[in-house]
């Protein structure tokens, strides 16, 4: 078979300790998983787990060690760090109960979902999607995964971000309101989760703006850490 035009290229993250990489299906963020991030966006921080996709090609794939290119994207003039745990699905399936959710899990890696948050308050005040503030090109920043084997306790661990040395989040999983296994649990009864979904899990307190120039680094703890030059 051929193709009327050129399909586009497959999107892949490498895996740490392999020299196969792991293929991008969809991508799935959860809103306002921490009670601190959810009081800072004016919320109580309780409510059911909600979430958005963005496309597989609007990740900025980093290779171990590499030091990235985020390019300022346009429109906005508040573009934020969400600094997140991203869980990658192997196994998919649907009505995953979440005691059963660790066994459809990869791995685990550190990403970002950079947010044009102008725009994104814009669109929440006329009750429209979050679409334009929340996906475009490199919004989904993310570094190599690790088999969840040698993640270690990724539920307890640190969560970080910092521009320019200086800590903007700093937060641990575990406070996560809903967990890793209660976000599939939800996931997969709306969606058929699919091999190579990424789930970003939500993002602790302290989002805040990044401008030409910075230089972003952020990590978990046991997981490969993640570094970007804004330009
Ligand atoms: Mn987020």
């Amino acid at each position: 078979m051929s193709y009327v035009i050129t399909p586009p290229a497959p999107v892949s993250v490498p895996v740490v300790g392999s020299k196969d990489r792991f293929p991008v299906n969809r991508i799935y963020c959860v809103g306002r998983n921490y009670v601190e991030h959810a009081k800072e966006m004016g919320f109580t921080g309780r409510e059911a787990p909600f979430f958005f996709i963005k496309p597989a090609d609007t990740c900025l794939v980093l290779e171990a060690g590499q030091t990235g290119t985020l390019h300022y994207p346009s429109l906005t003039k508040d573009f934020h760090h969400e600094i997140e745990l991203v869980a990658c699905i192997g196994t998919g399936g649907k009505n995953i109960k979440a005691a059963d959710a660790k066994k459809h899990i990869y791995g685990y890696a550190v990403g970002l979902d950079m947010t044009r948050r102008d725009l994104q308050g814009e669109q929440k005040k006329l009750g429209r999607p979050w679409c334009i503030g929340k996906t475009f090109d490199e919004a989904a920043p993310i570094g190599p995964i690790t088999p969840a084997a040698q993640a270690g306790d990724v539920e307890n661990a640190e969560i970080y971000v910092q521009v320019n040395g200086q800590d903007r989040q700093r937060s641990t999983v575990s406070k996560l309101i809903w967990n890793i296994g209660e976000i599939i649990e939800h996931l997969s009864t709306a969606w058929e989760l699919r091999p190579g979904d990424l789930i970003y899990t939500g993002t602790p307190e302290g989002v805040a703006a990044v401008v030409p120039g910075d230089t972003l680094s952020g990590g978990v703890a046991g997981l490969e850490p993640i570094t970007l030059k804004v330009v």
